[in-house]
Order: structure tokens, then sequence, then C-alpha cells
């Protein structure tokens, strides 16, 4: 380690014992210097206008000072935590000290718990795009990690199902063929045979995806958290959103200013944190804090302007027994804004059907309505009823819903890694499928940074 590492760490570890309790709570302390008063605060999400009233320290010895800072502690956020962590080990850094901030007073809450918790095989996206290498290589780790931790998980294999439209045919022989050249297994099924496994569903020709399969991801999540939580100069500081980010002129180092989420007795205060990198894994919010980052480091002319196009996904459960029993799909739009309204089971076998596809207008992250409105329930029984016989519209009950973080409306888009400065990285429209994919943007992620 650097000598100028090694002081980092110290005064940051010394900062920490006074200013930053291992937390899932967040009650930090700050130094006279930064605090506010209560009225001067009113931020409570990154969607409000950073507070730039508040002055960065005038001393270093004020800061508090960290190696990296992990911005978001959804399944990315984590995944990069846990990466970081296995790097320091086998590198023998464990004096690098690793903040993740995350704004709600849990990991884990936002799109991480609104997904269909499939383990994707990859076999759907643009060749040679970072979605499928990453899906792909996502996908084989997190089958070793699930079964080296005991993470509930099971390879239930998915059916994709063409009707009698020669365009839909033709897209499963082409699919069939990509997965032959990626060597991921993908088998096509006789009629007759689907008939017998599933009789409910409707095809005209079936492509098996054997390595297609489900995860309990919030177990998944609290493993990463476990994990990350496991050296004792790591600090997972929870309610806690950034806010802005500038240049330090304390050296090569940003300033993020933490402002709290939500007041609290003790807890109303905003502070800045000095550090040597970022990694701005803030899901639905990544895009806003990208832009902040890119222009501190003076690439506002060259890189792309990131504006997210939220796109909701609702989903309804099926009571009773599951229609099939294993994943399946229809054919997906062809710009692959979603992968089609779906049938999924959970592992304890009960059936969902989703997402559907609604571009949100005028609203701003995190400023969601996640609820799911019974009205949509016709459009669910006339998507479901297209692959599968047998579907009743009474079954059909308003569940969850997530929200997609679109580049583009009418393409599909790639997500988009970025190391922008040498020392910050952005990790951008991390839409599906970056639950399989997050181990792998993790590797990413340390390629960078180590
Ligand atoms: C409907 C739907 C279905 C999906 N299905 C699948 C699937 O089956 N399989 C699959 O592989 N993928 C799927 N995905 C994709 C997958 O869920 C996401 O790619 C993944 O969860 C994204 O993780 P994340 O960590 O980037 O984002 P998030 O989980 O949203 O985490 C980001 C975190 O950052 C925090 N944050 C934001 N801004 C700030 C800030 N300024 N300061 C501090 N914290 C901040 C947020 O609170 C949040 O906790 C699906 C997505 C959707 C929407």
């Amino acid at each position: 380690m650097s000598s100028t590492k090694a002081r980092y760490a110290v005064r940051f570890a010394s900062k920490l014992n006074i200013l930053l309790p291992r937390v899932t709570n967040s009650s930090l302390q700050l130094p006279a210097t930064v605090k506010l008063s209560k009225s001067s605060f009113h931020g409570h999400s990154i969607s409000k206008a950073p507070n730039k009233g508040l002055k960065p320290p005038e001393h270093l010895e004020d800061l508090v000072q960290t190696d990296h800072l992990i911005i978001g502690g959804g399944v990315v956020g984590l995944a990069a935590g846990y990466k970081l962590t296995q790097a320091k080990k086998k590198l023998g850094l464990n004096n690098d000290t690793i903040v993740l901030i995350e704004r709600n007073h849990r990991v884990g809450d936002e799109t991480s718990a609104r997904n269909s918790e499939v383990i994707h095989a990859g076999i759907y996206y643009p060749s040679g795009s970072l979605k499928e290498k990453l899906c792909i290589d996502g996908r084989k780790q997190l089958y070793e990690y699930c079964k080296a931790k005991g993470i509930n998980h099971s390879n239930i294999g998915k059916w994709i199902v063409a009707q009698t439209e020669t365009s839909q045919v033709e897209y499963l022989h082409k699919l069939k063929n990509k997965a032959d050249v990626l060597g991921v297994p993908a088998e096509f099924i006789s009629v007759q045979e689907a008939n017998l496994q599933e009789p409910n569903v409707k095809a005209s020709v079936v492509l098996e995806s054997t390595s297609t399969g489900i995860i309990d991801s919030a177990s998944f999540l609290k493993s990463l958290e476990w994990e990350f939580s496991s050296l004792s100069n790591h600090h997972l500081v929870v309610n806690s959103s950034a806010t802005n980010v500038i240049k330090s002129p304390f050296g090569q180092c940003y300033l993020v200013q933490i402002e709290p989420t939500m007041q609290e007795a003790g807890n109303d205060s905003a502070y800045w944190i000095q550090t040597r990198t970022i990694i701005n894994a803030a899901g639905l919010g990544a895009d806003h804090l990208a832009n902040m980052i890119n222009l501190v480091n003076g690439l506002p002319a060259t890189s792309p302007n990131f504006k997210y196009h939220f796109c909701k996904g609702d989903y309804f459960s099926y009571s009773g027994l599951a229609p099939a029993r294993r994943l399946v799909y229809p054919v997906p739009d062809a710009n692959l804004t979603s992968l089609g309204l779906h049938l999924t089971l959970d592992l304890s076998g009960s059936a969902k059907f989703g997402p559907d596809v609604e571009f949100l207008d005028n609203v701003t992250y995190p400023n969601f309505d996640y609820s799911v409105q019974s009205s949509r329930r016709s459009r669910f029984f006339e998507a479901a009823s297209s692959y599968l016989h047998n579907i009743d519209a009474e079954r059909l009950n308003p569940d969850y819903s997530g929200i997609r973080p679109k580049l583009s409306r009418d393409k599909a888009s790639d997500f988009v890694l970025q190391a922008s400065g040498g020392q910050a990285i952005n990790l951008v429209g991390i839409e599906s499928p970056g639950l399989t994919s997050s181990l792998a943007i993790g590797d990413w992620v340390v390629s960078q940074l180590y």
C-alpha cells in the first residue's frame, strides 16, 4: 500500500471510530465545522437540489476520509463491495477503507427487491454487448456463489414459446443459433413432448433454456452485505444520500456531500467525505450522479449526458396451483424493452406474471408510485392467455412493481460501465439482467481500481 493510501486509512479509521459507527441505522456525529442548523437542512433525496450552502471544510483534519466510496446499496453496489473485499484480501490491501452509502434505511430496497428474481442464461442480448458478456459470466458465478454460501436457488429452466406467427418462429431459430455460438445450452422440444410435460402451455415451437433459474434475491443481498462487512474498515452507512460531488482541494480526490435522507433526532446534518475513488452504483439515481461526476472530471462535452426514461413493470400474482412447473416466456419485443410478460415461479412454487411496460412521464427519482392497479388485470389476462390455456382472470391479483432505468425509449441499450477520470466509476443503465450480471460487474469494478 502507498504511504498516501496508508494515511487515508489511518485518518479514516480514527475518524470512523468517532463519526461512523458500523451502522445499519445512521447516527452520525459531525465535525463542528460542517454542522448545519435544522432550519437550513431541507434535503431528503438526490432529486432535490443539493445543499449548495454547505461549504467543504477548510482543513483536511475536519474531513471524513476513505479510499473508496460506493454510492448505492443495491445488488450492484453490494457486489462491487464484495468483489473489492475479495481483491483486498487477495492483494493484502486490508487497510484500504471502503464506505458504502445507502439512502434508504436498509440496503436492497429498490430495484434489487423489485424484479423477477430470474437467473438469466444470457442469450437474448446483442452479440458482443456488455449485457451478453456479463450476464453469461455473472450467471456462472451466481450459481457457484449460491452453492458455496447456501443461498436458496433453483436451476428450474425456462421455455421460450412461439405461436404460429412466422416472425416468432424465426426469432426462436435465430435464438437457438445464437445460444449455440455462445455455448449456452438451448434445445428445441417437440410439441408432443411439450404437451406431455406442460399441458397448459400453448406453442407451435418451444425452445428450452436449461441454464435459466430462480434465486432468493433477498438472501443473496444479505450474504453480500455480510461479506462486505467482514472487514473492520468497511462501513455501511444507511439513511444517507450522496447529493454533491466536487474535486477536493486536498489532492487527487473527490469530496462527496452526504445528507441524511430522513431527519432523526441527532442526525440532521450534512457533511463531506473525501474519497480517492467513487463507485456510482446508485441504480435509478445513477444518471444524475454520473453527470455530476463527469462534470467534475471535465467530461461534459465528450461524454453522454445521461437521462433515464423510467419504465415501470407491474406484476400480478396467480393464486392457487401454478399453470406450469417452469418459467414460460413469450417471444420478446423486437427492441427488447421487455423480455415479455412472462410466467415466473418463486422458490415456494407460487406463480406470478409480469412485468408489463409503462413509460413514466414527468417523474423524478425517487418519487415513484409503485402501486399496481387492478384495472390492468384484463391486460395481464390477455397476455398470459396468449401462451397458456385455462388462465382464470379471477386468480390474477395486483402484486408489486419495479422500475427500469432505460437509456432509450425506442431502442435496446447496453449497460454503460464508465471509468471517468481514472478514479470515478459510473454504472449506468443497469436494468435486466443486472441481478444475474452483478458479480461480473463487480469484477469489472475491481479491474478498474486494482
Ligand atoms: C421489473 C424488473 C424485472 C427485473 N428482472 C430481473 C431478473 O429477473 N433478472 C435479472 O438479472 N435482473 C432483473 N432486473 C434487473 C435488476 O433487478 C437490476 O438490474 C438490479 O437490481 C439493479 O441493481 P442496482 O444495485 O443497480 O440498483 P438498485 O437495486 O436500485 O440499488 C441502487 C441503490 O442506490 C441507492 N441510491 C440511489 N441514489 C443514491 C444516492 N444519491 N445516495 C445514496 N444511495 C443512493 C438506492 O436507494 C438503491 O438502494 C429486473 C428489473 C426490473 C425493473
